[in-house]
């Protein structure tokens, strides 16, 4: 990649309501395997066979098995230069919200306030039978963990394949697009409905579709900039730029 156009720096910082969406390519830099994409999870997972709640019900310890797995990884993981960019561009009011598809919790952890998990949190369990809901700070050790009113099971409290998103975070979703001017699209394959359908909408409503991603999605044909690079890579030079050509830049950028 040779650089960010200066259009698309020019479109994020002048912005009146920037709103961002990420999906598991914003964490791959952080070491976070994606599901799709070059080295993606689903190369060696089926999908069907461990995110769906049929999976569940047939065989939790082996549905949680993977999930233990993963929030290993995760719990190694640092944000990267992405999340902290998004943090920051909240920190000085351009980013008004950030609207993820990821469970791992690194937005926050960079400090990221305003997040839409729209398929909730790694580091959330919920009971399968009371509705019993909890934060985890580690994987647990017994599996399944079982629900302490209860005795049921406890699940990951994301959304699986077939699952609605919550209605909340799907609604406030729908409600910062419709105010959104610009739309900044990083690391999503753009597949999974109905998240992959926000820039569809944001698009139609004339909306500036800005797409980070290395690879060409369904997504690419509807933005009005794409910018074939990592989420990583992408920031350090919209960084540089920030200094040299734009005088109304912020320092912390
Ligand atoms: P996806 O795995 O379907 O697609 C990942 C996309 O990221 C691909 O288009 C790929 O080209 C792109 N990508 C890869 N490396 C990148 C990089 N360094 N910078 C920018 N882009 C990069 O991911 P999705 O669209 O988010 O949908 C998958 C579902 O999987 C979501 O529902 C999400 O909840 C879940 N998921 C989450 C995590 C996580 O929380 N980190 C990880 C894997 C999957
Ligand atoms: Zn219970």
């Amino acid at each position: 990649m040779r650089g960010v156009p200066r259009r698309v720096v020019k479109s994020i910082l002048e912005s009146k309501y920037l709103v961002a969406l990420t999906g598991a390519g914003v964490s791959a830099e952080s070491g976070v395997p994606t599901f799709r994409g070059k080295d993606g999870l689903w190369e060696k997972y089926r999908p069907e066979e461990l995110a769906t709640p049929e999976a569940f019900e047939k065989d939790p310890r082996k549905v949680w098995e993977w999930y233990r797995w993963r929030m290993e990884i995760i719990s190694k993981a640092k944000p990267n230069l992405a999340h902290y960019s998004l943090a920051e561009l909240e920190g000085r009011g351009t980013l008004k919200c950030l609207i993820t598809q990821n469970v791992d919790g690194l937005h926050r952890r960079a400090g990221s306030k305003r997040v839409i998990e729209l398929h909730g949190s790694i580091w959330r369990v919920r009971c399968v039978r009371c509705g019993y809901r909890a934060d985890v700070e580690e994987p647990p050790e017994e599996l399944p963990p079982v629900c302490p009113n209860c005795g049921s099971p406890l699940r990951p409290d994301v959304v699986w394949f077939g699952e609605p998103i919550p209605r909340g975070a799907w609604e406030g979703a729908l409600e910062e697009v419709s105010k959104s001017d610009v739309l900044l699209v990083i690391g999503t394959s753009g597949t999974v409905v109905p998240a992959a359908l926000i820039p569809r909408m944001a698009s139609e409503r004339g909306v500036t579709v800005i797409e980070v991603n290395p690879e060409d999605t369904p997504i690419t044909k509807i933005s009005t900039f794409k910018v074939s690079s990592t989420a990583v890579e992408f920031f350090r030079r919209f960084k540089l730029m920030c200094k040299s050509d734009f005088t109304f830049s912020s320092n912390r950028l």
